[in-house]
């Protein structure tokens, strides 16, 4: 039906080591998430709960989705995941009729990671003039949340959002998005994570990785995949015009880094 387009259902198959970086973040998840999965006979000792969620914020293209992605891959689990923006819709019921395809989608496939992505989107700052509409919908994803309107075993929401001052307080009691961890661009070691990464199946001469990392501060995990991508472009080109097939060399990433900027500035900028 129509609704195909608004999320699908995956089975990834990356786990948190393709993950470069986010060390505390990890941890964090460990404790709190996968461990307690992992160890029901423990859990059941310290009387740990499975119940609640995790808002992940901060600059766009430093590995949200991704890390949600590689959650599900870690458990084994399916991963649905949607941008609020498309479940909202302007028919009235629509958005709640959307919101509840979609958990229901993810009940029928647990376990399963569901990744709410621009949660902010729900916001009553965000739409003062339809707030009345809006209200509705934040209470259909409460009552979701809550599993009033279906068993929630199995299913683990993860939320994302760049502007976390906007998203509804509700949300964030317990049961609900009850953890809120901070996701910034890479820091030098997590730099060459990435790198090596986006790297892995490519045809490589010698590179000065350090200096990659060292030019790259502040740019994130999206910016840093662009620019492998780039410099990729430059040395197929050359095979192109000369007719010989050569490996990506540094002066492709010199020229790459040449043409582009890192793209989390204007956040780092806005959030301070
Ligand atoms: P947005 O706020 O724009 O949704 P995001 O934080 O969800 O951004 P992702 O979509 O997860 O960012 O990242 C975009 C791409 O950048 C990923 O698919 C991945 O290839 C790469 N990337 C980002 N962060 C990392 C990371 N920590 N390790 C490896 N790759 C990364």
């Amino acid at each position: 039906g129509d609704d195909d387009n608004l999320f699908d259902v995956e089975r990834p198959r990356v786990t948190l080591a393709d993950v470069g970086g986010l060390v505390e973040v990890k941890q964090r998840l460990e404790l709190a998430f996968l461990a307690p999965l992992r160890n029901p006979q423990l859990r059941g000792l310290y009387g740990k709960s499975l119940r609640g969620g995790l808002l992940l914020y901060g600059p766009p293209g430093c590995g949200k989705t991704f890390l949600a992605r590689a959650i599900a891959g870690e458990l084994r689990a399916r991963f649905v995941s949607v941008s609020l923006t498309d479940v909202l819709d302007m028919w009235l019921g629509n958005s709640e009729r959307n919101l509840r395809e979609l958990f229901q989608a993810a009940r029928r496939n647990t376990p399963c990671v569901m990744f709410l992505d621009e949660v902010d989107a729900l916001g009553l700052k965000r739409t003062q003039t339809a707030s009345t509409g809006m209200r509705t919908t934040i209470n259909q994803l409460l009552a979701e949340l809550d599993g009033m309107q279906g068993d929630n075993d199995g299913l683990f929401v993860l939320a994302a959002t760049n502007a976390p001052w906007d998203v509804d307080p509700a949300l964030h009691r317990p049961g609900r998005l009850d953890r809120t961890m901070l996701v910034l661009p890479p820091d030098a070691p997590a730099r060459a994570a990435i790198l090596r990464y986006h790297l892995r199946e490519r045809p490589i001469a010698q590179i000065d990785l350090d200096a990659l990392v060292a030019a790259t501060e502040h740019w994130s995990g999206a910016d840093l995949e662009h620019l492998c991508d780039s410099a990729a472009e430059y040395a197929m080109h050359d095979s192109i015009t000369t007719g010989h097939v050569r490996m990506i060399e540094q002066k492709d990433f010199r020229n790459a880094l040449r043409d582009l900027r890192p793209s989390t500035g204007p956040w780092l900028e806005t959030a301070r």
